[in-house]
Order: structure tokens, then sequence, then C-alpha cells
């Protein structure tokens, strides 16, 4: 059964996006892609580039999950940090990735304009600071990413100049990033999908895979509620929503929820007063906040996670309480829109790539920094498919564990992990 989009900012500023048909009966083709958010997209389209024939499957509808909800802040790296990617990798394969990353960013800029995707891009980015200790914490990560990475375009803001750009005494500081950007992500997830399906891509909304299965030595069959894909290969990218479609990778990955509120159109000038360089901002806090202007001149605030698995609590209230906390001058100001999703942690925030079979690729595990990694990462599966897998394997080799707990006790465990990141926060 389809599920509508979520009632967010997104969904309500959407461009008009044809209502694909529900899969019936069989369809063969080269590739079966399983989810239609960046991730699914970008493989689809970039494989379809590469001359295969690709079926894309999704449950609800293109950019229903994490793609089309999200906070849309682009930047590079994973969500691990190069730090600790240097530790579990060593410094030569932690500079792969980050130049992947990098790439990713440039790729964005590419598909947007060669298929003129309408999506409010903006150049820019800023990681605030709350305190000393996260002041040390950047000019460090400054240091290495000018010396080790040979980034530039990124450069230290202190207190005054941050000041004059964000209406905030909250931050002492912040890390300028020109290539960094945001963007509206259902708007670039719904113009990919046009974009593959211009290069011959067949997209079918309303269907969930429900399992797959080997088809002979070379082939793989995915079961639909009324039909079947068969494939030479398959790429897994429906991330926390995969669940019994792919048991194995279930418990790589926790759903962990977010929220957003979007303020009502407060006006240009206003909008303008609050983040002078309509730069995307975010705080260096485990729980973090997040938060940049819309195209029409609202305040989109993200800065709530529930780990617990709970949907009780009040999230549009706890979000407007810590967007008031940044910006308190916005007492007065209604909240229109407030949503939320769920972002597919890995156990060490790297994302998590690989094969279940030599024909059946997945791409999950972004940990809440997809944006810009899901579109390369896409890019990666088909040059796999196509027989150049050396850089998507930089990423396949990248070892996961599974959540400690098993299957009753591993949110448990994660909320009292998460209780004490928590408390570091205040520290
Ligand atoms: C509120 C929020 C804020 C965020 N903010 C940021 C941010 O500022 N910056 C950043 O970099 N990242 C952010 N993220 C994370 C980022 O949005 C995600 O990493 C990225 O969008 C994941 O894309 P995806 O294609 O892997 O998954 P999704 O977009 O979730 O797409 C998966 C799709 O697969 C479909 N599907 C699943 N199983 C099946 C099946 N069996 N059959 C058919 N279809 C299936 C689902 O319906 C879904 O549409 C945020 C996420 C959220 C939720």
């Amino acid at each position: 059964m389809r599920s509508d989009y979520v009632t967010s900012y997104y969904a309500a500023s959407a461009h008009p996006a044809p209502e694909r048909s529900s899969l019936a009966g069989r369809v063969d083709c080269d590739v079966c892609v399983v989810g239609a958010g960046i991730a699914g997209c970008s493989s689809a389209l970039h494989l379809a580039e590469r001359g295969l024939s690709v079926v894309l499957l999704e449950e609800h509808r293109v950019g229903w999950g994490a793609s089309g909800r999200s906070g849309a802040q682009a930047i590079p790296g994973v969500a691990a940090g190069q730090a600790k990617l240097n530790r579990m990798l060593g410094p030569a394969t932690a500079r792969q990735v980050w130049e992947v990353s990098v790439e990713g960013l440039a790729l964005m800029r590419e598909l947007i304009a060669r298929f003129r995707i309408d999506c409010d891009w903006v150049d820019g980015h800023m990681l605030t600071a709350v305190k000393a200790r996260h002041e040390r914490e950047l000019q460090a990560e400054l240091a290495e990413l000018r010396d080790q990475y040979d980034y530039s375009g990124v450069h230290y803001l202190p207190r005054e100049e941050l000041r004059a750009l964000l209406a905030t005494d909250r931050y002492i500081g912040a890390l300028y990033d020109t290539n960094g950007a945001h963007l509206h992500p259902l708007n670039y997830t719904l113009g990919l999908a046009a974009a593959a399906e211009q290069l011959g891509v067949r997209i079918f909304e309303s269907t969930r895979a429900l399992s797959f299965g080997a088809q002979g030595a070379e082939r793989v069959r995915v079961a639909t509620a009324h039909g079947e894909v068969r494939a030479r290969f398959l790429v897994l990218c429906g991330n926390v929503y995969l669940g019994a479609t792919a048991p194995e990778l279930r418990d790589k990955i926790m759903a962990v929820a977010t929220y957003i509120v979007a303020t009502e159109p407060l006006g240009g000038d206003r909008a303008r007063q609050l983040i002078a360089n309509n730069a995307a901002v975010a705080d260096v806090n485990w729980v973090l906040d997040y938060f940049r202007r819309s195209a029409d001149h609202r305040l989109l605030f993200g800065g709530r996670v529930n780990y617990s698995g709970l949907r009780t609590f009040d999230a549009p209230g706890a979000t407007r309480a810590r967007m008031l906390r940044v910006f308190p001058q916005l007492r007065d100001v209604r909240i229109e829109y407030a949503w939320g999703g769920d972002v597919d942690i890995t156990l060490n925030r790297a994302p998590h790539f690989g094969r279940l079979a030599p024909n059946v690729y997945f791409l999950q595990g972004f940990s809440g920094h997809g944006i810009a990694l899901t579109g390369i990462a896409g890019k990666l599966v088909a040059e796999a498919v196509s027989g150049t897998a050396a850089r998507f394997d930089v990423f396949a080799r990248i070892p996961h564990a599974n959540f400690p707990g098993g299957a009753a006790m591993r949110r448990p465990a994660l909320v009292l992990a998460m209780l004490w990141y928590r408390l570091r926060d205040l520290l």
C-alpha cells in the first residue's frame, strides 16, 4: 500500500511529480535497485548512464524516506570523522574515503547543472563551537583538513566575525566551509529520479521488494506483491526501511529518529538578519542543532534525536525549545511544519557498503551524514557493477560490528550509550 509523503515543508513545496504505477507481472533487466532515496536514484541513474537496463522499486513514493525529509546540509566526510577513520583504516584509506566524499559534493553540483534540477542549492556551511573544547576541536580539524587533506575553502571564523553573520550569542566561533551547501532535498531526489527516467530507468512506486533469491548461477529474482523482477544484479538502498527484505543487514544499523521544524515565512529581511550569509549551520555537539534558511525565507531547524524508539514525546515542542535557545528573538514566530525521519546509524558511524552475494550490493549506514555521500555511493556501485570495484571496495572493507544486545536489548543498550554522549555535550 502506498504511503504518501509525511506532512512537511518539503512535501508542501515539492515540484509536481508523476505518480508512478506499481509493478504488476514480471520484468527483466540488468539491475534491480530497491529504494528510491538519493542512494537508489543515484545508483539507477549512474547504472543507466553505463548502458544497463534498470528497474527501481520504491515501496512508497520517490524521496519518501530520509532523502525527502532531511536537514539537507551537504557536507564532505563521513559521520565517524576523519580522525576515527585514520585510526580504523590507516591514513591512506581514510584519505581515499575523504576524497570520495569531496567528489560527492562536486557530483551534486554537476548533476544539478546537467539535469537542471531546481532544488534551491545554496553554497556555504558553518560548523559552530558552543564551548572552548569545541573551539579547540574545530581548530584541530582545520589544521588536519589543510595539512593532511589539502582541503581549501575552509577557514575559521572567530566570535566577532561569526556574530556578524549569525544573530545569536550561543556560538564562540565556527569553521566555515565554502564547499558545503544546502538544498531542498525532496526536489533534489525527485530531480534525480526524473533524470534517471530520461536515461531509461523504469521506476515503480507503491512496490515493496518483499524478498530476493538466486535465480540460477548468475541471476537474482526479486519478489513483490503482484510481480517480480529478474535481474543480473541487485542493489539494495532501502536504508532503515529495508527490514525483513534483507535481514542480514538489519543488525548493522539502528534507526534513530530526528526532527525538524519550519517556521512560518519570516520575510526576506528578518530571515537575512538571522543568517546573513545564508549558509547552513550545525553545531559540533553529539546531539546537535542544525538549521538554515529556506528559499521562501523560513528558518528550518532540526535539533532533537530520539534514540529510545518511543514516538510519544513532544518532538515539535522540544525542537522549538532548542530553536529558541539559539534564536530567542523568534519567540513570536509560529511553527508551520514539524516532521521527523529516521537516520541509519552504524555502531562506528562509518558508512556500510558491501555485497551479500557477488551480484547483490548494498548501501546503508550513512549515520545522519548522507546527503552528499549517498549520491557518490550510487556512482561507486555503478562502477563496481560495471567491473571497476576499486573505489567501492575501499568502503566495502570498512569493518562493521552488529549492535550489541540482540533484537531485544540493542535499543536499551543504545539509549544508555547515548545518555553518556548527551552528558558529554553538557561538559
Ligand atoms: C530529519 C533528517 C535530517 C537529516 N539531516 C541531514 C543533513 O543535514 N545532512 C546530511 O548529510 N544528512 C542528513 N540526514 C541523513 C540523510 O538524509 C540520509 O543519509 C540520506 O537521505 C539517506 O538516503 P537513502 O537513499 O540511503 O535512504 P532513504 O532516503 O531513506 O530512502 C530509502 C527508500 O527505500 C524505500 N524502501 C525501503 N525498503 C524497501 C523495500 N523493501 N522495497 C521497496 N522500497 C523500499 C523506502 O520507502 C525509502 O523511500 C538527515 C536525515 C533525516 C531523517
